[in-house]
């Protein structure tokens, strides 16, 4: 099973750390050929807005929206899920319009800017911890979206078919559920 991971800009390599350690092969892509024959990708945290300039300044966009068309899975954090997201507000941004939600960037506030949390999910039997930065609210999840995990009542982990987004950072926590999550979901298929 072989992963790519966006490498362009933001916290790429403590995704590959724990893609290494769950047993993956990872890949950093930095360009459109750097795609060929993944199975998955992770679209990582950092800037949403830097991160969509480069996709489409690197020719990444177009392949990329393709390959996911064909059955690639992908797992964006935090900035990796605005890019998902079909609806981007504060400011409204360009993103690949994946998933049918609607998010809110920077929506929790300057004083709690960065937080870590603990909250129940429904793909694993104990709580998960939850790094957020920066992060982004889920306004909307459409119907076809499945909510795995809230905050507050708010969706912070979704699923729309072979794509899985997450508000938070589970790279910077030390559980592997989600990652380990992600990774079943490519070897399944579905
Ligand atoms: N605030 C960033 C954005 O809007 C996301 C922050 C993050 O990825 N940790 O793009």
């Amino acid at each position: 099973m072989k992963i790519g991971i966006l490498a362009i800009q933001g916290d790429f390599d403590a995704h590959r750390k724990r893609l290494e350690e769950l047993g993956a092969e990872t890949v950093l892509v930095k360009t459109a050929s750097d795609l060929v024959g993944l199975d998955g990708l992770i679209l990582p945290g950092g800037e949403s807005t830097t991160h969509m300039k480069l996709l489409e300044e690197e020719g990444l966009l177009a392949p990329l929206v393709e390959q996911v068309r064909q059955g690639m899975a992908v797992f964006g954090t935090c900035a990796g899920a605005i890019l998902l997201a079909r609806e981007v507000k504060n400011p409204a941004q360009h993103s690949l319009s994946l998933v049918d939600m609607t998010v809110i960037r920077n929506a929790y506030g300057r004083q709690l800017d960065s937080c870590v949390t603990t909250a129940s999910t429904t793909i694993s039997d104990h709580p998960l911890e939850m790094v957020f930065i920066r992060a982004p609210v889920i306004e909307r999840a459409g119907e076809s979206v499945e909510v795995l995990a809230r905050r507050d009542g708010d969706p912070v982990l979704v699923r729309q078919g072979r794509i899985l987004a997450a508000t938070f950072h589970p790279e910077l926590s030390s559980d592997p559920a989600v990652h380990a999550y992600f990774l079943k979901m490519v070897r399944n298929g579905h």
